[in-house]
Parts: structure tokens; sequence; C-alpha cells
């Protein structure tokens, strides 16, 4: 077989692996790469190869460096199935589609916003995206599936995010069976929300992500008595908690985690308020499938009579809901999106919070360099937001442990348990560093080097 790397190649996003098995083409995700969606000169609007000649994608969960650039293979003429676990296939489709409305109101504005942007121009309209919903295919767990003649996909729970997958393919090649696994995202171990990643052993040609191939990050607990203490304190001073938080996966997870400070960890409960549209319709994806979590997860949340609801928490669908939030008092609970400040409903919120030294603002999620969350996340002591300058005197707590990836521990553990004797592994989905810090760990698995291919690379394995 060939492998062909065409995104997250020592970087983090556009996640998009070419394989040729035999006479047969088949492509792992069509991601996002972190780039504008609405400039032509961007990669995002080149695909490396002709759509036209694939036999099948494999989708390996719904975050969009992972899934959004599917509708421009539809648009280029791919017609084909796109393979995807149940939940995968539901956060798919409302994911395209709010980024074909997010691309819309970009082209449509961006004489304002983006005017260093020459002729703009969506990489897909909402029309595309319906044909990629047309395309999905459900195929659950652990259920061994014949993809094209002679290939058998198996897709095995991550626990990165609700729906995440390992790839698993199984087909034979001249006489001999061989596996091929793509990790797609691995999630932590011991979160208490998803079961821990699904071991894999028989691997003869493993494809890893790398994303904290460098960094250990605390664990579980610790980090719920970090969470505990900063609701204790807002309860004694009658102030506010703001998280800003990613729409599909950390929000949830930061509900769940509430919800167990409260009912496992009796910390007194505190009002809290997700607000955030996108949010609320990927919560209710989050509960249409309570078979994704843990027997814990579960019993925490069979304790309320909602999945990721319960008495002590409100969703806020209306601006007016979002802004009669700034005159209530506190103590209180906002998680709002987007998760690294540069967008949406949260700018609002930080407005009214960021200069009073009571409140608080929790990061948990990564926030990249020169967005308006990594300002605050360095403690900078005043803030531009929505073209005002503030000063930030509220408390900021940095609590990355919540990640939905494994950090460099759990890819190690997950490694050991493969058995060994890996033909070839590759690293993808990390940058240089990281990737350069995890590879001893690979090593001792693969009878051939660990490759960290750069864009394009092709390999005869
Ligand atoms: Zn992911």
């Amino acid at each position: 077989m060939r492998i062909t790397f065409h995104g997250a190649t020592r970087q983090v996003t556009g996640s998009a692996h070419l394989l040729e098995i035999g006479p047969y083409r088949v492509l792992l995700d069509c991601g996002l790469f972190d780039s504008e969606r609405i400039d032509p000169a961007s990669p995002n609007h080149q695909l490396s190869f002709d759509p036209r000649t694939l036999d099948a994608v494999i989708v390996s969960h719904a975050h969009n460096d992972h899934i959004g650039r599917l509708p421009c293979l539809v648009r280029a003429g791919y017609s084909g199935p796109i393979y995807a676990t149940p939940a995968t296939a539901d956060i798919t489709s409302v994911m395209l589609r709010d980024s074909a409305r997010i691309q819309r109101e970009d082209v449509r504005n961006a004489h304002v916003r983006h005017a260093h942007i020459e002729a703009p121009q969506p990489l897909f309209e909402l029309l595309d995206v319906e044909w990629v919903v047309e395309r999905l295919k459900r195929l659950r767990y652990d259920e061994p599936t014949d993809i094209v003649p002679g290939v058998t996909l198996t897709y095995l729970d991550a626990g990165h995010i609700l729906g995440s997958a390992i790839v698993q393919l199984d087909f034979r090649e001249n006489g001999r069976s061989r596996r091929f696994v793509f990790t797609g995202d691995l999630g932590r171990r011991s979160t208490s929300l998803l079961p821990d990643p699904t071991l894999v052993r028989n691997i003869d040609i493993l494809v890893s992500e790398s994303t904290y191939g460098n960094r250990e990050l605390d664990s579980y607990d610790r980090l719920m008595k970090q969470l505990h203490v900063i609701v204790s304190r807002a309860t004694r001073l009658q102030s506010k908690i703001l998280i800003p938080a990613f729409s599909l996966g950390r929000t949830q997870r930061m509900i769940f985690c509430l919800q167990e400070l409260f009912s496992v960890y009796k910390v007194r409960p505190i009002p809290i308020y997700v607000d955030s549209p996108l949010s609320n319709r990927l919560t209710e994806i989050h509960r249409d499938h309570p078979e994704a979590y843990t027997t814990h997860a579960r019993r925490v949340m069979a304790r309320d009579p909602l999945y990721f609801g319960s008495r002590f928490v409100e969703f806020c669908q209306s601006f007016d809901d979002s802004r009669r939030l700034n005159h209530m008092a506190g103590p209180m609970v906002i998680i709002s999106s987007s998760g690294m400040c540069e967008a949406g409903r949260v700018r609002h919120h930080l407005r009214h919070i960021v200069s009073d030294p009571d409140n608080a603002i929790v990061i948990v999620s990564f926030q990249a360099e020169g967005t308006l969350g990594r300002q605050i996340s360095e403690g900078v002591q005043r803030v531009q937001i929505l073209d005002q300058w503030y000063d930030l005197s509220a408390a900021v707590y940095v609590l990355d442990g919540f990640s939905g990836h494994g950090d460099r521990n759990d890819l190690a553990w997950w490694y050991e348990q493969t058995g060994g004797k890996i033909e070839h592994g590759f690293l993808v989905h990390g940058e240089p560093e990281a990737m350069e810090s995890l590879a001893p760990l690979l090593q001792p698995q693969l009878l051939n080097p660990v490759q960290m291919p750069e864009l394009h690379a092709s390999y005869e394995v």
C-alpha cells in the first residue's frame, strides 16, 4: 500500500491522509487548516488530489480540523460514501452547516473585517454540506464492514470527543494479512466522562497523533480540586466565573465536571449558564448518546433528569437571555464560546466581567498566539475587547488538563499495549517539538525508524 500525507504534517490542523490499497483509493479525514476559509490563496482552497478518483472517505471524528473540508470533496465531484460513527455523523452535519453560515457572513462583511483578502469566496455553500450529509454512512464501533472489496474498516472508541474513533483497516496484500491503524485524536485516560482509548494489537502500519507529545497534563482529580477552589471562591465573593470554551466537546466536558463537582465532590451548587447557540445544539446531540459515556458518568448524570443539564444548568438561546446575565448578581458560572475569545457572545461577557477583581476567568482550552484568549491566559494588564480597552483585574486560572487529547504518558501507555513489532510508524497532528519528544516513546514498538512526514510526502509501506 501507499500512504500520502496531505495535512496535519508537523502541525495540528488539516488532517487528510490518502491510502492506496491495491487499485483502491481511500481518504482518511478531510480537515481545515488553521487559515482563512474565505481566502482563495489559503491552503484550504487547494486540494492536492482529484476527489473523483477516491473510492471511499473515512472520518475519524467531527472536529473541524478533521471534517472541515468534506464539502470541498463533493463540490469537486466526489460521489462515494463518507464513513462516520453515528454521533460523528450527527455532529458533522451541525458543524458544517455552521461553517457554511459563517463563511457566507464573512464574505458579505469582507470589506470591513477581511479587507486584506483579495476576491474573498467561501470554500463551500450550504448546498454542498447537504450533499455531504446525504453521503454519510453511519458505522458503529466494533462492527467490521467491507468498504471496498477486500478492505475491512472497524471503528474503535478513541475517547477523545463524542463519536471519536480509531480507524482500523484489515486487508490482504501479496498473500499476507495486514492491519493499518490511524489513531485519529486519542483521548486522555481516566477522565471519568468518556471511556479510555481502545487498545489495538497486531498493527503493521500505525499513523499516530502527537498533539501533546511533549506535555504532561494535570491529573483529573487535581483539576477537579482546582475547580472546587474556584467555585468556592465565587460562592464566598458572590461573583462570576467565565469559562470560554469550544462548543464541541469542551463545553459539554465542563458542564459534566461542574455537575460532578456538585454531586460527587459535594461542593455547594451555583447556577451554570451555557451561552452559545451552537453549544446548545451540540449538547442536544450529546444527550442523544448516553451509551457513549462511562458507567460512572451515566450514574452522575442520572442523578439529574437531563444529561448535560440539570436543575443547575440553563441554556441561553436569545440575545436577551444572554444580556440578562450581565445584570444578574453572582455567584454563577457562564460557559460561552468562542474558546479563544475571538468571536461570539463570550466577548460581551468578558466586557462585563474582566475588570472586577472578584470575578474569575477560567481558561480550559488551548489558546493560539495572537488571540484575545492567549493575552488573558498570559495575564496582561489591559485587553482590547470589541474596540474598547479594559483593565484585566479578574482572577485568571489556566486549567489546560481538561483537553480531549491524551498527554505523552497516555500516548506512551497506548503504544506499549500494542504488543510492538509494528513495521512502519508515522507521527502526525503535532508541532515538530512535540513529535521529536514523543518519537523515542514510540520507537521501541517499531521495526523501522519513526517517520515524521512533510506535507504531501508519500511512502510505500
Ligand atoms: Zn480532535
